[in-house]
């Protein structure tokens, strides 16, 4: 048995309510929902990171949450969803194996936008911006 919950799900060793399977990818509800409907996506092989994903496994990743996210949101009648990853766990990850989140969201629910996600924002200039622009670009 895996040392990993979400390992452990897809390879059908603890129970998860599974509502969508792919080659590469398994949908089911978290256990602990933001939402109703809360539903998580994984890739069925063990990555820590969404960098450390295959290309092919991602491309399977986020087109099974884009075939989730109207079915979530119909299951629910919810009014739209956040959709994210905790990429790390200084952005919060628990699970050491990637997941996407779709929580379901409500007119009036009182949340955030994910927006809401970092800390204090921060002023940069226009050299900072030039930097970090040319630092991505490579
Ligand atoms: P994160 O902080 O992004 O790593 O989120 C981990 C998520 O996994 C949380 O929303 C938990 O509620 C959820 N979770 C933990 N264990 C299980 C489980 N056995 N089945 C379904 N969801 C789980
Ligand atoms: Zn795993």
């Amino acid at each position: 048995m895996s040392d990993c919950i979400f390992c452990a799900i897809v390879d059908g060793d603890i129970p998860g309510r599974i509502v969508h399977e792919t080659d590469h990818s398994l949908a089911f509800l978290d256990a602990n929902p933001l939402a109703p409907g809360h539903t998580l996506v994984v890739p069925k092989e063990h990555h820590a990171r969404l960098d450390e994903v295959p290309a092919d496994a991602a491309a399977d990743l986020f087109a099974a949450v884009n075939d989730l996210v109207p079915r979530v949101e119909a299951a629910v009648d919810a009014d739209a969803t956040n959709i994210g990853i905790n990429n790390g766990p200084a952005a919060g990850q628990e699970v050491d194996h990637v997941h996407v989140h779709i929580v379901p969201r409500f007119e009036g629910d009182g949340g955030s936008p994910i927006h809401a996600v970092a800390g204090e924002r921060p002023d940069l200039s226009d050299e900072e911006l030039a930097d970090i622009e040319a630092a991505i670009s490579g």
